[in-house]
Parts: C-alpha cells; structure tokens; sequence
C-alpha cells in the first residue's frame, strides 16, 4: 500500500479513470471492457483507490463494484430514459441554482465527484469538468438568493462540493452566511464514503464556525462503512454537525431489508440519522439499477414498527420531470369515516381511532408567526427559463 493512501489528495489524484486502471483493481468482464469503450461518451468513470480497494475485484455481483464498474447495460436507454429526470433545467431561475421549494435552493458548486455512481441522476450535470461556476455565474447565484428572502436554507450540492478545496469552500461559506435571511446550510456529499479522509480536522473547524452546518452523506451499503469512514463520521458529529443520510434502492445491490436494516443500524450508532431512501431517478441507461416502487414498499413494510423510528429512513420518490419529492408509508387504514378511522397496525392488531367531535376544533393565535409563515407562502421559486448551464452540455442529438 502507497504511504500517501491516507492522504485525501493522493486519494484524488491517483483516481481510476479508464479501463486500465480499473482493470489493476478488477477482473473486467466482457460487459464490463465494452462499457468502457461505448459509453464513455455517456458519463465518466472514476473512483478512489481507497473505495474500489472495498471492492471484490474478482466477484462480478459485488455491490460496490455495481456501483462505479459500468457494464454494457448503460447503452439501453430504458424505459422512462429522461436525461434530466428531476426536470431540473425548467426550476433553474440562473445558472446553478434550483429552486424548486419555496424556502431552500439547491446550489450547484462543482460539478466534479470522488467517484461517478453509475446511477446518478444528475448524468446531465455531473462529471463535465466545468468545476466551479465562472465568476459571473456565481455573483449571480449568489445575488438569486440574497434577493429572495423566501430561502432559509442553501443546499451546497453538485456534484460533491467537498471535492473543492478548503479555500474554495471558506469562501463560498463566507459569501451565504452573509445573507441575513438564510438561516442554515446542508452540505451533501459522498466523500465519507469515498473519500473519508477528505474529512479532515482542518475542514470541520473551518465548517463549524457557520454552524448550522448539515451534512447530507450518501451510504448505501454496510460494506461502506469502515473504519475510516467512522472516523469521519464521528469527527463530524464530535463537531456539532447533524449528520443525515440519504441512500438509494438498487436492484441486487442493497434492495433487501436485511441490508437496510444491516447499514441504517450501523449508522445509528455512529450518530447519523437515516433521512430518505431514494427511488433510483429514470435517468438513461440506469434500468438494470432500478427497482419497482413494490420492491421498495415490500422493504419498507418489511421494516416498519420492527426497528427503532430513529434508524427508519422516509421511503421517496422525485416525480419525473420536475413534479417534486412524494414520500410513502405503509397503508394501515382498513375503514375510514368523518367520526373514525380503523386500523391494522404493523403487527396485525385491529382497533379504532374515534375523533373527537370535528365542530370542536379551533386554531391557536397566529399573530406572531403569520409574517413569517407568509412570505413562505407566497415566495416565488422556479422558473420556466431552461438553464444553459445545465442544457448546453452533450446534446441530445450526439447521445445514442
Ligand atoms: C430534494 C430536494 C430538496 C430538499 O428536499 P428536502 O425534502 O427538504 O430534503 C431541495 N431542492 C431540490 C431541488 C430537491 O430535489
Ligand atoms: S456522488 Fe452523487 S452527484 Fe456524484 S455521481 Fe454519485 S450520485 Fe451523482
């Protein structure tokens, strides 16, 4: 082993891009060699040392290997086949930002990742070396938010912006916490898993002066979680930084309730919460990674009640084309009517819930937070304008 490999840099630099260096760390199948040659127009390849060395070079089925080892399913478009599936470019008001909830932005800083996840349902955005937004394109996203008091809350995302420097990041933190009306930032990042050395002591101290700091991470399996990426997690959480995580269902990967069950426990003990468990987005060439919404239910229902409400991630979905984020839950309700509702509970008990009576219910006094409440309401988000930055990449017409 290098005597740089737990230097995050070294880890960057020394990425596998091609089929030469996975094949160092792979046992390539025929699929696999041909993805290599057809789709590299399609989408990058790239992955950490430190995360293809979790890998079985030799098992074909290994769940991390699915993850960054394309096959020669990626050239099936699929059935839904959206290139932009979360319609992003129609809630894009400028370069950079989406807006597509009234009182959060997504702002996308980098377009670079630790590693490209054959799923990603930013395909559109992600791994085109555009790096950080151009000067103007950034003065301009950050001058979208300080003109609409309606946001709160800036999603650093990407991309992974964790892939950007201290400084880079100093700065871009400088620039949002001087706008008085956002009140935190997330940051969403799969470096802990990737790159956990990427978490250093200098970063977390730099991050924690703008507390509230979210970090959003990205596990999806409990192979992933090592003895680094604890380290990194719980540096995060020594410093005061809720950490959630958002994973997505894969189809012979992790979509069993048994490795749900398995990673979420584990992250609970290290402090981060499960937040969603993701739908894989129609995105191209994505279908062998998909699983139906009733494979995802069945894990959820599988779940539900069994295990504690802290480690329960919130079953989601993000309509195509723009339509925004639905969640699930089991349905327990056998009957209901104005006066009750009668349930099945997870393990099988039958009872009722009467309501009260409906003409009894009054509101409390608002006065102090209808203001607020308002300009929520009635902030204006998203935009009919498609965004170049977003757009002008690898027309549609060179894809397939
Ligand atoms: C998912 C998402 C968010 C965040 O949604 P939460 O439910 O608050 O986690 C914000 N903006 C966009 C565009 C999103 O897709
Ligand atoms: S880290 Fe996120 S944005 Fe980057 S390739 Fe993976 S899924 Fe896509």
């Amino acid at each position: 082993m290098d005597k740089n490999w737990r230097d995050w840099k070294w880890q960057w630099k020394n990425s596998l891009k091609s089929e030469a260096d996975f094949s160092r760390y792979f046992d390539l199948t025929d699929s696999e060699r041909q993805a290599f040659q057809q789709t590299a127009h399609l989408f990058k390849f790239q992955t950490t040392p430190y995360y293809a060395s979790l890998a079985d070079g030799k098992n074909p089925e290994d769940p991390i290997r699915k993850m960054i080892v394309p096959t020669i399913k990626e050239t099936n478009q699929g059935r839904q086949s959206q290139w932009d599936p979360l319609g992003e470019g129609n809630h894009s008001p400028v370069s950079r930002i989406i807006h597509r909830y009234p009182d959060r932005v997504l702002f996308l800083i980098t377009d670079m990742c630790g590693v490209y996840c054959r799923y990603c349902t930013r395909k559109h955005f992600t791994g085109n070396d555009q790096a950080f937004p151009k000067s103007k394109e950034y003065s301009e996203a950050i001058h979208y938010i300080k003109s609409n008091r309606a946001i709160r809350e800036v999603i650093l995302s990407g991309g992974d912006p964790l892939s950007l420097s201290d400084d880079r990041l100093l700065k871009v933190m400088e620039d949002i916490s001087a706008i008085s009306h956002v009140e935190l930032v997330r940051i969403g990042t799969r470096m802990p898993v990737v790159n956990p050395l990427r978490i250093t002591e200098e970063l977390v101290n730099m991050l924690r002066q703008f507390h509230p700091v979210y970090i959003m991470v990205h596990f999806n399996h409990p192979k992933e979680l090592t003895a680094e990426a604890g380290e990194a997690l719980t540096r995060l959480a020594n410093s005061g930084f809720p950490v959630m995580n958002q994973m997505v269902l894969l189809n012979g990967i992790n979509n069993h309730e048994a490795i749900v069950q398995a990673l979420s426990r584990r992250l609970l003990k290290l402090r981060v919460q499960p937040y969603y468990m993701f739908q894989v987005d129609p995105s191209r060439g994505t279908d062998h990674l998909r699983t139906s919404v009733m494979d995802s239910r069945k894990i959820q229902r599988e779940l539900w009640g069994r295990v504690s409400g802290l480690m329960m991630p919130n079953l989601s979905l993000d309509i195509p084309g723009g339509g925004g984020k639905v969640g699930f839950a089991p349905d327990y309700i056998l009957f209901e009517s104005d006066e009750k509702i009668k349930f099945r509970g997870w393990d099988g008990i039958e009872e009722e819930y009467v309501n009260p009576r409906p003409d009894h219910i009054k509101k409390p006094d608002i006065t102090e937070y209808l203001e607020e409440w308002q300009t929520i309401k009635s902030a204006k988000y998203g935009s009919g304008t498609k965004s170049q930055a977003i757009h002008h990449l690898r027309p549609e017409a060179s894809l397939f």
